[in-house]
């Protein structure tokens, strides 16, 4: 049976606009003029910006020149990791990923000086900068690229420690990620012993069979676990050079370099998580009803993800493709019209292949070119969703088109606001149309378990990495210290709702993000709340919200998150203002209460 319309056969993106083939001479062209413009840059401008040689309107046309070299700087790397990402195995995309990466490092070495040079400026001086009209536009990006003054180092310092960083906190990480990469999971699946991959151990958790998805949980984490001493160092490691780093760059707190990355302050993101904390009690009792779904006393943490539906319907890609535009448009004709292009211009990769990357992405590099979408489009409910997340993100850039490249993307906690959005857009939509009561109850099931896992489990993630920071301020964790604090957050989630496995102590042991982007977690219910509370005002007010809402969208990453979202009258300082977004949550839960 030919199932090849539920794979998207033939879906298949067009590079054109970039480039003709990975031998197009033009690649090479554009590195060159990008080197050349490079080297004139620096020419004109090294050692006249911070000794204030120059004035606003000439800073506004050096920015402008520096832009240009970026965008034909990065076009041929963007080329390249797209023709890589549509087929991994591919020898000349992979040599041309390197060999664009290694020009593009060459020529970003050349512009070093010129962000440094906008730090080193005195505040007075970056002041009288900014009064120059030319330099509106460019005045988040200069304000951006300085935040981080008052806590850089010496040049002679900042050098020492990016070379100490190799045999210090890298190496741990790259540690972590050698050992984590290197374990397999043994387990028994249908009477053949087996040594499972992460990814393939994982899946398990998707399974019918409650059986199998507690032995694949408990032989994931205690094969972790048998790495505790190693774990236990890197993670102690990781703490301590951080508190030292925090210290030496005078930030008064250990999260407070992240929230400066996210643009954010502190008591926002403080106040956003008590809002979640607040409302464990909605997560407990989705856990409840779920626990009844699957004919259970109560869930194990293992239950937690459990299909509830025997045998979804598949959808094809044609379907899929209506249903989104359908759903966009019911919202407003713009976002179907923008989401459509994808389809009609052949901007989205969707089919399966071998050595396709997996996962999904939207990705863009400029307002001059439009973005790309890649999936591997399998004909599930999940693929729909995914499809219109990530066009969802594809809207969002095209409407930040008329931002300089400089200002295009959008801030961290902001990034979600299109794709969370379109979402829960097609989710209503589906749910309208659903005449099935399995279908409906297995699609809230669906919605609910993703705002479980991005609102509430990140936010216990991060108060565990709190907890260790701040324990780790007194001095070395035992491995037990880790668990048990691990351990008394989760519970906070769960309450009575969820039995704990005793393997779950070492749920902690696997999270890579820990590892790798210390607090990054709280940016998931962040964005994730941000989105819900701006689709209850849509809910609220109708019609009346859509152009501030597509206005939002538009800016881009010119203005801090407060300040693009206060222009549309929305002051994420208010406690009430996240707890809109837990109405979207509670509607849907009550929804599948009334169905039970
Ligand atoms: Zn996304």
């Amino acid at each position: 049976m030919d199932n090849g319309e539920f794979k998207a056969a033939g879906v298949c993106w067009d590079l054109s606009g970039l480039y003709t083939s990975p031998d197009d001479a033009q690649i090479e062209i554009d590195l060159t003029e990008a080197r050349r413009c490079a080297e004139a840059l620096a020419q004109t401008y090294r050692g006249k910006i911070e000794s204030g040689q120059i004035d606003g309107p000439t800073l506004a046309r050096a920015l402008a020149e520096y832009e240009a070299i970026a965008e034909l700087q990065q076009k041929p790397a963007f080329y390249a990791s797209l023709l890589f990402a549509a087929d991994t195995q591919n020898q000349r995309a992979q040599q041309l990923v390197q060999h664009t990466r290694e020009a593009a490092t060459d020529i970003e070495n050349l512009l070093i000086f010129f962000s440094l040079e906008l730090i080193g400026l005195e505040d007075a001086q970056a002041a009288a900068l900014l009064t120059a009209s030319e330099m509106q536009d460019y005045r988040h990006y200069l304000e951006s690229v300085r935040r981080f003054k008052a806590h850089t180092l010496s040049e002679k310092e900042e050098q020492l420690l990016n070379q100490k960083n190799l045999s210090g906190k890298q190496a741990f990480v790259k540690l972590y990620d050698e050992l984590s990469g290197s374990l397999r999971f043994p387990l028994t699946v249908d009477g053949e012993d087996q040594l499972l991959t992460d990814g393939e151990v994982l899946a398990l958790l998707q399974q019918a069979d409650g059986g199998l998805r507690e032995r694949a949980l408990t032989t994931f984490l205690e094969t972790y676990a048998q790495h505790a001493l190693v774990l236990t160092a890197v993670f102690n490691n990781l703490l301590l050079d951080h508190k030292i780093e925090c210290e030496q760059r005078h930030y008064d707190d250990v999260v407070t370099p992240t929230h400066l990355s996210n643009e954010i302050a502190p008591h926002t993101v403080e106040a956003m998580m008590q809002a979640v904390e607040r409302h464990f009690p909605l997560a407990q009792e989705y856990f409840q009803l779920k626990a009844g779904l699957l004919g259970l006393e109560r869930l194990k943490n293992t239950d937690l993800y459990a299909p509830i539906e025997t045998a979804p319907e598949e959808i094809s890609f044609a379907a899929a493709q209506d249903l989104i535009l359908t759903a966009f448009g019911k919202f407003n004709p713009q976002f179907a019209a923008l989401a459509g292009e994808f389809f009609d211009k052949r901007w989205i990769d969707a089919e399966v292949r071998a050595g396709k990357r997996g996962g999904a992405f939207c990705a863009a590099f400029s307002p001059q070119h439009h973005p790309y979408v890649l999936c591997s489009y399998n004909g599930t409910g999940r693929d729909v969703s995914t499809v219109a997340h990530e066009l969802g993100h594809g809207v969002h850039y095209l409407l930040a088109r008329r931002q300089k490249l400089l200002l295009y993307d959008a801030p961290l906690v902001l990034a979600e606001t299109a794709s969370v959005f379109a979402e829960i857009v097609l989710t209503r939509h589906l749910l309208d149309k659903a005449d099935n009561p399995d279908t409906r109850r297995a699609l809230l099931c669906d919605v609910l378990e993703g705002m479980y896992g991005t609102v509430f489990r990140q936010t216990a993630l991060t108060r565990f990495e709190m907890a260790a920071h701040a324990k780790r301020q007194a001095g070395q964790l035992s491995t037990d210290d880790i668990c048990d604090l691990w351990l008394a957050e989760q519970a906070k989630l769960f309450g009575d709702s969820v039995e704990m496995l005793p393997v779950y102590r070492w749920g902690w042991s696997y999270i890579p993000h820990f590892i790798h982007s210390r607090f990054y977690c709280y940016s998931y219910p962040f964005g994730e709340l941000l989105t819900l509370a701006l689709f209850q005002r849509y809910l609220d007010q109708g019609e009346e919200f859509v152009p501030g809402y597509l206005q939002l969208l538009e800016s881009g990453g010119s203005q801090r998150p407060e300040h693009a979202l206060a222009q549309i009258g929305i002051d994420i300082n208010q406690p009430e203002f996240w707890d809109k977004g837990f109405r979207v949550i509670a509607g849907f839960l009550s929804d599948l209460r009334a169905m039970l």
